[in-house]
């Protein structure tokens, strides 16, 4: 049995205090692209608008964002792209949860409620007798035209009252079980009638947005829990939050980026929105976002188109991936859940995912890459498969080895109770993770 080490240095903690923060911050997909948009320029990165025509700079550092939700950002490199080819990691700014409809709001017996779709697959009973609030971004009128907003209330406004037990006197033997029309719509108040329940929303939106209610066109609103991110555990070795499923990859993958000054290759962080729905969108990793980017750095660090076409595979023939996405760690309570030779361990190091069926884009040779950049790095690393008998998961990881045709490796951060609304992971992981990852665009 390995001794897990519980001792947390300073710079360790505060490390995964502003992954706490970082998550707070970013109750949304928009959210969380306007979050790490913000740590980008802070750090001398430049916007980059689709629609213009883009110029680099040697180690110059940018970033462009697709339709709110997916953000691009890399460092250009010192050597030829073609020598060096990119170093890229991927993650995604989704997470699993509930979403307002279109025409959510309406009244039940006097009772104000909002009718909620299920985005991805969420554990729904852990919605319930939360502290729950809206976020996300509101089409506004601006004469002619109209704007993205981007709008999150602070206090709890809606809510998931569980059935009393007295009502549902099954629900510790065999689960609880929401059906998904009927039961999450979620209450915010009272209403005489759905129009009175429409324009209670729309006004509430229109006052937090300092706006008239009469110039809210539509909206993508995401359900989040106003608790905020803490620490747990006996040395405060735990960390728990909403969506660290995958917005601690993300927060890795930006991190480690970050300290890039110089780097040889040229560096990606990509953050793609709709993992949890299976990536086919514009702004998703089975979307043309990845590679027109690729496209366009090719396109704008070579001389003649004719050198560009050949020079793209060169470079994507030498560029390595790594798809950063959370891990389920061993849970002592359910062992017959887990493949008993791959147990992984909360703060014992980033795990390598493997599946046979290329669920994760795994193979030995990716494998041993990143052990080695696990080794340079001074980092522990554990293995993962799935039980043979249960349907493994996937990742983005798939998805962009097979649109580039590049070296790939799926990888992520060992957590428990992924897709509950309240998650927890290591505090060590998270920084042994951006320790391999600066390891990998130092490579
Ligand atoms: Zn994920």
């Amino acid at each position: 049995m390995t001794k897990i080490s519980t001792e947390i240095k300073a710079e360790v903690k505060s490390q995964a205090q502003d992954l706490l923060n970082f998550i707070d911050a970013s109750p949304s997909p928009w959210h969380a692209v306007d979050s790490v948009a913000k740590l980008l320029k802070e750090n001398g990165f430049k916007p980059l608008i689709e629609n213009q025509p883009w110029q680099f700079k040697k180690n110059g550092r940018y970033y462009v964002v697709r339709d709110g939700a997916s953000i691009i950002a890399f460092v250009i490199g010192n050597q030829a792209l073609a020598d060096t080819g990119f170093r890229i990691v991927g993650a995604h700014t989704d997470s699993p949860g509930l979403r307002l409809k279109p025409k959510a709001a309406f009244s039940s017996q006097g009772i104000a409620q909002l009718g909620v779709e299920v985005y991805g697959g969420p554990i729904l009973a852990t919605f319930t007798d939360r502290d729950l609030s809206l976020a996300g971004r509101v089409m506004v009128r601006e004469g002619d035209s109209y704007v993205a907003r981007h709008v999150q209330f602070n206090s709890s406004i809606v809510r998931l009252p569980n059935l009393a037990i007295h009502m549902n006197r099954e629900v510790n033997d065999k689960g609880l079980v929401l059906n998904k029309q009927t039961g999450l719509p979620l209450i915010f108040g009272f209403a005489a009638d759905t129009a009175e329940a429409h324009a209670q929303l729309t006004n509430a939106l229109a006052k937090e947005l300092a706006v008239e209610a009469a110039d809210i066109i539509t909206w993508d609103l995401s359900v989040y829990d106003t608790q905020k991110g803490s620490f747990w555990g006996l040395n405060e070795e735990f960390i728990a939050n909403s969506q660290l499923d995958n917005l601690a990859s993300c927060h890795a993958a930006i991190s480690a980026l970050l300290s890039n000054k110089k780097p040889d290759s040229t560096s990606i962080c990509a953050l793609f929105d709709h993992e949890e729905v299976g990536s086919e969108s514009a702004t998703g990793a089975s979307g043309s976002f990845m590679s027109d980017v690729i496209t366009r750095i090719c396109a704008s660090t070579n001389t003649s188109s004719s050198t560009s076409a050949e020079d793209r595979l060169r470079a994507l023939a030498n560029s390595f991936f790594v798809s950063a996405d959370m891990a389920h760690a061993y849970h002592p309570n359910h062992a017959s859940s887990y493949e008993p030779c791959h147990h992984a361990l909360v703060n014992q190091g980033p795990v390598i995912k493997t599946n046979a069926n290329q669920r994760y884009s795994t193979n030995a040779e990716t494998a041993a890459r990143f052990i080695q950049l696990c080794q340079k790095a001074e980092v522990p690393y554990q293995q993962y498969a799935h039980r043979t008998d249960l349907g493994c998961g996937s990742t983005i990881g798939p998805i962009l080895a097979a649109q580039l045709g590049i070296a790939s490796i799926d990888v992520g951060n060992p957590m428990w109770a992924m897709h509950s609304i309240r998650e927890s992971a290591g505090v060590l992981d998270h920084s042994y993770m951006i320790a391999v990852l600066k390891e990998l665009f130092k490579s």
